[in-house]
């Protein structure tokens, strides 16, 4: 490794005659880039915690892997989904090390649901107990299929469903993984993942599987935050949301039925006639079953307030009666476990997992600590949910105060990593943190993202997008459309969208802020243009997210085909459609949080005992943030152009609503519709003359 200054080694891998350039023709160096590059380095060098908003086009993901691998450190880097894992680990990684030429080791590491468990496996194949005939077949090619993988990774399995109903037969998770006392432990690919990330000098995960990491200390699995001095979240607007998730306490009816699964199959194949396994798993069942019932609301999905003693709409005697019964049935399959606890570490684990229930039931029976919430999560299954408001806490106490970094494991590469670790002796050096994101709120300091993160004292950086929005992009607010609240509102942003889509041929992507609306502008559009040709309307929830941005993709003009895709939710961020398949983003209203949300509404009570306004300091920054995102679909690349149409007039009638808009890149605007229909049939017609235009 060089002896020279960290920044100035990655200063010099940004130059036109750097390594960047030589590797690759195309590379360009950006001010913004270079800045963002040079502030990692500098953070890497001291240590600390730095976060940088970096906005579309900046070149995030080079601007801290170039200062990460330069380092030499052992870095973590966590990012908001599989897709983006991947994207990491198989392009971007490899691509900059042979370009710096540094040989670097890099590890991906999923969740423990992601792999083959060799154990479970047996014992499925042992018991006739699968759920369909399907799932038999589909054994028979898992069975074929574990012969020869290496790693486990079901992903590679062909012509495997990741809903399929097998998985949890042969996944483990953390509450039925045996851990050391598992006879396939030496074997065990979950294991060897982990040992991998371990020795290796880069590790990609994401923010579930961080956070499951740090809430939960599985017995027999070596942490990861430990061994690394370098964390790097990508994507980190996501971290509060998911941080809470994990850091609370759940109990759902599908693990009382996981539980009464195991029960069967671990009774039936290795303690059979010791106890009335079938009756105490029937049992179990049939409280679960119950439990969901009682909570109501069919299959729909939703949220139940729980602010008192029992959830909304349940009288206390009725809800303290349902806890009974799932009590005294974990105590007798404790009891009957007792008696099985010598046969096989089974049922040891199974023991652990009831005492476990047993002291959440204990908890859910108590009123919730300070600075959390309670509610119930329906579906077809209930979850019984308490979460902290935000991650700040946990952040600054596990993770910024936590013991400086341990040197590296490298040499106990052929040590059981799960073994106390020899590297725990070396001297330790101070942690840097980088948290990045192209939106993080809309003021200097980052605010909506640094508060609920416990990083107000982090050094913030603000990066520019480099495109000139002004020459790429015009937003449209149409001052006609009714308001949201009013019943013609939906129909009406379902006629302005058919219009623009009609103008464009198709190229439009119509995000929406509820299901409801997703529904009713998809059905008439869907009504209105089927007598258009090349045009294609797709709906959240016919294919996967994945399915639906390529088939978006495939539309342009050159094949005189395009598509109108209406989406909710996860939509309105990564999708990256580049280039004239997308050509116009249209949002039906401005995005603030649902306010009977029982997150939603604890985090407003708290502002307000703060004496703080609950709108200004987190209706209307959660709503800016929301629709940056939103907006941030439309220009991907230099050559981009479009339009934004946000059909609700809040934006540019109320005093609020100059925030908003303050916070959307700087774009021209159309001031009527006929002026931006002619606009869109320019915009076609360049498109189709002019590729370079
Ligand atoms: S250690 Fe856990 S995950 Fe690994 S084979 Fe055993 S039960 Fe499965």
């Amino acid at each position: 490794m060089s002896t020279e200054p960290l920044t100035s080694l990655v200063m010099a891998a940004f130059t036109p005659e750097g390594p960047l350039s030589r590797w690759d023709p195309h590379f360009q160096p950006r001010a913004g880039q270079t800045e963002m590059a040079q502030a990692v380095a500098e953070t890497l060098d001291q240590g600390g915690a730095l976060v940088v908003e970096a906005g579309t086009g900046v070149g995030k993901t080079f601007a801290y892997l170039v200062p990460a691998l330069l380092s030499g450190e052992r870095v973590l880097i966590s990012t908001a989904t599989k897709a983006l894992q991947d994207q990491l680990f198989s392009r971007d990684l490899p691509g900059l090390a042979q370009a710096l030429n540094l040989p670097v080791r890099m590890a991906l590491l999923k969740g423990r649901g992601n792999y083959l468990c060799t154990y479970r496996l047996a014992l499925a194949r042992n018991e006739a107990l699968l759920p369909d005939r399907q799932s038999v077949h589909l054994l028979a090619k898992v069975e074929t299929w574990a012969q020869a993988t290496r790693t486990g990774d079901l992903a590679e399995m062909p012509g495997l469903d990741e809903r399929s109903s097998l998985l949890p037969w042969i996944t483990s998770n953390r509450d039925n993984c045996l851990g050391s006392e598992c006879e396939h432990h030496k074997t065990c690919h979950v294991m060897a993942a982990r040992r991998e990330a371990l020795a290796a000098d880069v590790v990609v995960i994401n923010h579930h599987l961080f956070f499951a990491d740090l809430a939960v200390r599985e017995s027999g699995m070596a942490e990861l935050l430990p061994s690394v001095r370098v964390a790097i979240f990508d994507e980190a607007h996501q971290l509060n949301e998911t941080g809470v998730q994990f850091l609370g306490r759940q109990l759902s009816s599908s693990q009382l039925i996981d539980l009464s699964r195991d029960l069967l199959v671990a009774g039936l194949s290795l303690a059979r006639g010791q106890a009335d396994w079938q009756g105490l798993s029937a049992q179990l069942e049939l409280a679960a079953r119950d439990l969901r019932l009682l909570l109501g609301g069919g299959d729909k999905g939703g949220k139940l307030a729980w602010t008192t003693q029992a959830p909304e709409g349940l009288s206390e005697a009725d809800w303290d009666a349902m806890l009974d019964t799932l009590q005294g049935v974990c105590q007798q399959l404790l009891d009957a476990l007792e008696g099985a606890l010598e046969v096989a570490p089974d049922f040891a684990r199974l023991s652990e997992r009831v005492q476990d229930m047993l002291s959440q039931l204990a908890a859910f029976r108590e009123p919730p600590p300070l600075g959390s919430v309670r509610w119930v999560d329906l579906g077809h299954w209930a979850r019984l949910m308490q979460a902290p408001l935000d991650i700040a806490e946990t952040v600054r106490t596990r993770m910024l105060a936590a013991p400086a970094a341990e040197a590296s494991p490298q040499d106990t590469q052929d040590s059981d990593a799960d073994d106390a670790a020899p590297w725990r002796d070396a001297p330790a050096r101070p942690r840097s943190w980088i948290f990045t994101s192209a939106t993080l709120g809309d003021d200097a300091t980052l605010r909506w993202f640094t508060e609920p993160c416990g990083l107000s004292d982090a050094r913030v950086l603000k990066v520019q997008s480099p495109f000139n929005y002004a020459k790429q992009a015009v937003l449209f607010v149409p001052r006609e459309v009714v308001r949201p609240n009013d019943p013609q509102h939906t129909p009406q942003v379902a006629a302005l969208a058919e219009k623009i889509v009609r103008a464009l041929g198709g190229r439009t992507l119509v995000l929406t802020t509820t299901l409801r609306a997703l529904r009713q502008i998809g059905e008439t559009l869907r009504q209105q243009l089927a007598d258009a040709p090349g045009l294609e309307v797709l709906v959240q929830g016919e294919g996967s997210k994945r399915e639906l941005m390529e088939r978006f993709r495939s539309g342009d003009a050159d094949s005189q085909r395009g598509c109108v895709l209406v989406a909710s939710a996860t939509f309105w961020e990564g999708f990256d459609v580049p280039g004239e398949a997308l050509q116009a983003v249209i949002i039906d209203k401005l995005p603030f949080p649902p306010p009977n949300d029982p997150m939603v509404e604890a985090r407003g009570k708290r502002l307000e005992a703060q004496g703080r306004s609950p709108f200004n300091h987190y209706f209307l920054p959660e709503a800016v943030v929301a629709l940056k995102q939103g907006a941030g679909r439309l220009i991907r690349r230099e050559t981009d152009k479009g339009v934004l149409v946000v059909c609700d007039n809040r934006l540019i009638t109320t005093g609020y609503g100059r925030r908003l808009m303050d916070a959307l890149p700087p774009m021209a605007r159309a001031s009527s519709e006929p002026a931006l229909l002619e606009g869109l049939r320019r915009l076609t017609k360049a498109s189709t003359t002019d590729p370079s235009s």
